[in-house]
């Protein structure tokens, strides 16, 4: 049976990717910490005798005393408020957890998949956005720690790849949406989803018009899960091309929620880029991926999940709990809390 680790597995993204990849038939060892990720995420993989969870820091070295087949690194805060909270962890979970991860990839001889990111981009100035662009990145804005983490890792990443012979794998994410992001992220689809349901207005940064594309988040884990199964190194955009700006997303929402369409202007944070559209003839080409799920239906899911959400589930990072904990949880003891900031 092919096994694979996942990092960042209670997040949003690693918990779907968690749950394609048991229904592929692999054995899943998930790894998390819970700074942003939360135990409710993975809860129904309790007593999943294909599961096996490990709570641990991946920016601090682990020995896998199983043998590993496949290593996703999606551990990261992902939120631009959560960088500004957690400057210093998004950094060392892009350098030292990529490093440590790879170590273990090279270790097992496994195959190795980055998350990374359509924020390797930066503020764009080339559009829509092809892999081949190097991107307009300002290394020490507040989002700074996070675009350059990565863009660090895809480096390590392909150099593991060229002198180590190791077999790897880039995916770039464009915004994604979907059930189980965090009520509280900050990112724009709770946050409108949120205030919509609440009977609130939605904070509009800016003037809105600046643009991003989103895409719903089984779109983005087949994407995933097909650029494992290829044998392409090269980065590989995985994001839905259909753009908007931000102020027709909020009318979107507003329409899907089935409320008024009251917007209220914020300031427009810091670097916030201005567009943002992936070019996916790579991954149509080299994968045949395209997106199937359309705004409306992945709104549909995603506004029915918040609905579900219990209202006062607590959800800002570090904010796990131990409610619906994942099972049989292993602690590696490390000398450092997650919550410390250094
Ligand atoms: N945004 C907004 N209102 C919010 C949250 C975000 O207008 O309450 C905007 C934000 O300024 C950005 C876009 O929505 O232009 C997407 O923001 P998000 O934080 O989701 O992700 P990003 O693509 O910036 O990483």
């Amino acid at each position: 049976m092919t096994t694979t680790l996942v990092t960042g597995a209670a997040g949003f993204l690693g918990s779907h990717l968690c749950d394609r990849l048991i229904r592929e038939g692999h054995r899943v060892v998930g790894l998390d910490n819970f700074l942003t990720g939360h135990r409710r995420n993975l809860a129904h993989l309790d007593g999943n005798d294909r599961f096996r969870f490990i709570e641990h820091d991946i920016s601090k070295p682990i020995v896998v005393d199983e043998p590993i087949d496949n290593i996703l690194h999606f551990a990261s805060p992902a939120s631009p408020i959560d960088y500004l909270e957690l400057p210093i962890q998004t950094l060392k979970v892009g350098s030292l957890g990529t490093h440590n991860t790879l170590g273990i990839a090279k270790a097992h001889g496994a195959r190795y998949l980055l998350a990374s990111t359509s924020e390797v981009y930066g503020d764009p100035l080339v559009h829509p956005q092809p892999e081949s662009y190097w991107g307009n990145v300002n290394p020490v804005g507040p989002r700074g720690v996070y675009d350059e983490a990565k863009r660090f890792a895809e480096a390590m990443v392909m150099a593991y790849h060229r002198f180590h012979g190791l077999e790897t794998r880039i995916v770039r994410i464009f915004n994604t949406y979907g059930p189980r992001m965090r009520r509280r992220d900050g990112r724009v689809v709770p946050n409108f989803i949120r205030q919509a349901l609440a009977g609130e207005p939605m904070t509009v940064y800016g003037d809105g018009s600046q643009t991003r594309s989103f895409c719903y988040v089984s779109d983005l884990v087949d994407g995933i899960h097909r650029l494992l199964l290829s044998d392409t190194a090269e980065p590989v955009n995985i994001g839905n091309p259909a753009e908007m700006s931000i102020l027709e997303f909020a009318r979107a929402i507003a329409a899907a929620v089935g409320a008024s369409e009251r917007i209220e202007y914020r300031d427009l944070p810091v670097d916030d880029p201005r567009t943002r559209q992936p070019d996916i003839t790579r991954a149509r080409q080299l994968l045949g991926w395209e997106p199937r799920v359309p705004l409306a239906e992945g709104l549909r899911q995603t506004i029915a999940y918040f609905r579900e959400l219990a209202p006062e589930a607590p959800d800002g990072p570090g904010a796990s709990g131990d409610e619906g904990a994942a099972g049989a949880t292993e602690t590696v003891e490390t000398a450092e809390r997650p919550r410390e900031r250094r």
